[in-house]
């Protein structure tokens, strides 16, 4: 299903911007978003940044909790404290475009034997290709966005600490522990997670 967005504006909230000349506000239906405690859905669309040509931002879906109806929003914080929102758009309409959820890679579910969609790291012993990739993915990962998440993950497969945030570039999102099943216990990425890691850092394909 296509899913269309518009870009609405960059609004500060009053209480955490440091600098008060930063005041905007950004309105649905002639509600001030910012005057209101949003909620978090942990849904997410990849968005074009505002300001920078190119570049896609994981902004996440938003409602008003205290407002009946709520308006249904996107918002992801720029580098300047401002707070860019999207609106809910249809197809045609003046800036519209498409947005997808991102695109995820190294979630696994939490037990081998958990009844769960997700899948479950394999190492692969016959992946040649691992010294090239971890090397693409430090690049590209110097490049990412970073959202940190709540607590620690462990690793599936040792056990040990393994990351507390999610990396995002372009339509991709991935674990910052992803990086510990490739290079320590093997396991080799979807063919698609590869292919777009090694054209993002400009590495010659395998
Ligand atoms: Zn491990």
């Amino acid at each position: 299903m296509a899913e269309f967005w518009r870009f609405a504006g960059v609004g500060y909230f009053p209480k955490l911007t440091r600098d008060p000349a930063k005041a905007g506000t950004v309105a649905v239906q002639g509600v001030d978003l910012f005057q209101h405690v949003w909620a978090l859905h942990m849904d997410y669309r990849m968005v074009p940044h505002p300001q920078v040509p190119g570049r896609k931002l994981r902004a996440a879906l938003r409602t008003i909790p205290s407002l009946d109806p709520s308006p249904t929003f996107a918002a992801v914080t720029l580098e300047n404290e401002g707070v860019a929102i999207y609106l809910p758009a249809t197809e045609g309409e003046l800036g519209a475009f498409r947005a997808e959820p991102p695109r995820r890679e190294g979630y696994w579910r939490q037990t081998r034997a958990e009844d769960s969609q997700m899948p479950w790291p394999a190492p692969d012993p016959d992946w040649a290709g691992q010294a090239t990739f971890l090397r693409a993915l430090d690049d590209v990962e110097r490049r990412a966005d970073r959202f940190a998440y709540r607590g620690m993950s462990l690793c599936r497969l040792c056990g040990c600490r393994n990351g507390f945030e999610d990396l995002t570039f372009d339509l991709w999102t991935w674990p910052g522990g992803f990086r510990h099943y490739l290079a320590d216990h093997h396991v080799r990425p979807s063919p698609a997670f590869e292919a777009f890691i090694l054209a993002a850092a400009g590495a010659p394909p395998l």
